[in-house]
């Protein structure tokens, strides 16, 4: 799978990238419990070591966006 960066415009695979998900798990009564919020899982570009979402978290609440093609959400 190959990846653009949206910061310096890098294109590698996927694997050329690092990727950080980020998870909280909550002890309740000794047990733990799972998070129930949804995190997008933020990427780290290999050349300008900035991060950026892969599935932009807020895509749902928009439609179509005109001028970043990669928001395109094509199904709605
Ligand atoms: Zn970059």
């Amino acid at each position: 799978m190959k990846i653009k960066c949206p910061h310096c415009g890098f294109e590698g695979d996927s694997s050329e990238y690092i990727f950080i998900y980020e998870v909280t798990l909550y002890v309740v009564d000794s047990r733990v419990e799972r998070e129930e919020r949804e995190r997008p899982i933020l990427v780290v570009c290999p050349k300008c070591k900035q991060g950026f979402f892969l599935d932009n978290p807020y895509k749902r609440f928009y439609r179509y966006q005109e001028h970043t093609s990669s928001w395109r959400n094509s199904g709605v």
